[in-house]
């Protein structure tokens, strides 16, 4: 039978017998036919959406090796870990292999006996004329294929001379995947790789198990009582909070560290050991959270990620998304919350300015200061983003769960307008929340502001308020900042009618949280993931099971010195804890658990769910 011609069902059987599935996510089937066809596919879906299935399944139903592009040596570790779990024969080949292994490697490349070989693009330009000559190659499949454009942000020189692959081996079918939407960078995809009439399935970015939130104005205070409060309500589930400067991992891990929450710092400057060592406690959960700056994240496979933090604001939409996709690639739910203040406005305005492109660089900030200021659904601003338009509120950001109220704040922005403008607009927010809320600080004695009429006139507002309501002035546009003159602030025609009553304005209202202090709320956990439940399953959890299950995964996972979620993901243990099987059939019924793991881990874990039922 030719592979084209083969029937769902034999594909669907073989989903489940290695992956524990039971249907095809949307356009997994369609582009799985297409390289069983032999032909040319390129797959652009985002982080979690299911790629790796899309080339792994063809690569069971198809004779020979499939040979895998992949470019760091822990995704490789990763996928091929995920893979043997599963019972499927994988190897990779790179350089942190040693003789022995490598040669034994090759030996099962040869005698057909690998289904997928993993291989760094180094080493496939090395081999492409003596081992992959010797194997029989059932198809290549080029993953973070983004790598290869010198547009996209992890351009990598060794991906170039991939376009040789064709050249060499006219007859093998290439899949491209990756994660990145843009158009320039599928077109650099399609010609440096020479893929011949490729077909390319785009699938949604929606992620619709992430929820969104953002924190406006906080202060560095502020930020840690929520940080603090947040991981509370996620007890011992991996989190990664980014910032923006090396300093600020170092110093919010050790505010971490001195709470009790094991963790870990990651950013450019550390040596490769010490950052390879931080990825590893990550993965393995030795430490909860790590503090990192953008650098961390893309040897990242980690599919229980239950929260991303941005203590900053990132620079663009693209690496926000990036960034927040790394939670939840299980599909459970997961959290995320970006605090938007003034100052990283100001720090960002700046290095965009200063880049070697400054129109496309504020352009990219000015949509992520969209985001952050929205008042309408903020999933929907992202999917517009990446061009696809959403025809419903999302329900699981904090505009949607919390509309925003106005009211009048007419009085407030016009004691603010009138600090300004008494200051002779020479001052910039830190100094003019000093003027309203009547600090004697240095600078307001220095300049003589404690005269001023307006000193001490915003005094019944806190300071963080006032920083939240100065950011939204500015996003309504009563005052603009002279980046150029030391960030003061300059008052608008618009400011002007307001500050002297010729219009009102309207504000909104900020609410304040109440913090997870007592042990109750701490303990409480993110709501249970109902919609994600098959039918007819009860969606009550037990959460002691759960637990109990999870340190059963945990003990499995250490004695096969595995990653836990390579064990079993969370999701699995959440339909275990829900449905609770007992018999081995029934444990093997469970979405994601296939024949192999069905056989190895049964009898454990249905021993000690039955101690529940
Ligand atoms: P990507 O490579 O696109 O980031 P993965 O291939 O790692 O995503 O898949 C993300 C998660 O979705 C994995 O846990 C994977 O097992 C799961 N998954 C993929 N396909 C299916 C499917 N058809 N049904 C259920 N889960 C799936
Ligand atoms: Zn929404």
């Amino acid at each position: 039978m030719l592979p084209e011609n083969i029937p769902l069902s034999i594909m669907l059987q073989t989903l489940k017998t290695y992956f524990g599935y039971d249907s095809f996510r949307p356009l997994q089937e369609d582009i799985i036919r297409h390289i069983l066809a032999g032909k040319d596919t390129l797959v652009l879906m985002p982080t979690g959406g299911g790629k790796s299935i899309c080339y792994q399944l063809p690569a069971l139903l198809r004779e020979g090796t499939a040979v895998v592009v992949s470019p760091l040596i822990s995704l490789m570790k990763d996928q091929v870990e995920a893979l043997c779990s599963n019972g499927v024969a994988a190897g990779a080949l790179n350089s942190s292999n040693d003789e022995t292994e490598n040669a034994a490697l090759r030996r099962a490349c040869m005698e057909g006996k690998l289904k997928l070989l993993y291989i760094s693009p180094e080493k496939l330009i090395a081999e492409a004329g003596y081992l992959l000559r010797d194997m029989h190659i059932s198809l290549f499949a080029i993953d973070e294929a983004h790598c290869i454009s010198q547009w996209g942000h992890d351009f990598r020189p060794e991906y170039a001379q991939l376009g040789l692959l064709h050249q060499q081996f006219p007859e093998v079918p290439i899949i491209a995947l990756t994660a990145t939407a843009d158009k320039i960078t599928r077109e650099d995809i399609i010609k440096q790789l020479q893929l011949n009439q490729p077909r390319i399935f785009i699938s949604s970015f929606d992620r619709p198990n992430l929820s969104l939130a953002v924190k406006r104005g906080y202060q560095q205070k502020e930020k840690t009582k929520t940080i603090l409060d947040f991981i509370a309500r996620h007890p011992g589930e991996s989190g990664i909070i980014y910032c923006m400067s090396r300093s600020k991992t170092e110093s919010v891990a050790q505010m971490l560290q001195k709470q009790g929450i094991r963790a870990a710092v990651y950013h450019a400057s550390l040596s490769s050991a010490r950052r390879d060592e931080a990825q590893d406690d990550f993965i393995n959960d030795r430490v909860q959270v790590v503090c990192a700056t953008i650098a961390f994240g893309m040897g990242i496979d980690k599919s229980n990620v239950r929260w991303v933090i941005h203590y900053n604001l990132p620079k663009s939409i693209e690496s926000f998304y990036q960034e927040i996709g790394r939670a939840g690639r299980d599909g459970m739910p997961s959290d995320t919350l970006l605090f938007y203040s003034l100052a990283d406005l100001i720090l960002l305005t700046k290095f965009a300015t200063e880049s070697g492109q400054k129109n496309i660089n504020i352009e990219k900030l000015q949509r992520m200061q969209q985001y952050a200021e929205a008042d309408i659904c903020r999933r929907r601003i992202l999917l517009s983003y990446f061009g696809e338009t959403a025809d419903h509120d999302c329900g699981n950001c904090d505009v949607c769960k919390n509309p925003p109220e106005r009211f009048d704040g007419t009085i407030i922005v016009q004691k603010a307008l009138s600090a300004i403008a008494r200051s002779n607009q020479q001052i910039g927010t830190g100094v003019l929340v000093d003027i309203l809320r009547g600090n004697m600080s240095a600078e307001v004695t220095d300049k003589g502001y404690q005269h001023l009429k307006t000193f001490g006139a915003g005094r019944e507002v806190p300071a963080r308020d006032w920083h939240d309501y100065l950011l939204q002035m500015l996003q309504l546009g009563y005052f603009k900042i002279a980046y150029n003159e030391n960030n003061h602030l300059k008052i608008t025609s618009i400011g002007n009618d307001i500050l002297f009553g010729r219009t009102s304005a309207q504000l909104v209202v900020i609410r304040h949280e109440e913090p997870a202090t007592n042990k109750r709320a701490r303990k409480q956990k993110a709501p249970a993931p109902v919609r994600e439940l098959p039918l007819g399953l009860p969606n009550t959890e037990n959460e002691d099971l759960f637990e109990a299950l999870r340190q059963l995964r945990k003990r499995l996972a250490d004695e096969e010195a595995l990653p836990a979620y390579i064990v079993l993901s969370d999701k699995v243990l959440h339909l275990l804890s829900t449905s609770r099987p007992t018999t081995i059939e029934e444990f093997g019924n469970i979405s994601g658990i296939g024949e192999y793991k069905k056989k190895k881990y049964g009898k454990e874990f249905i021993q000690l769910i039955q101690k529940y039922v």
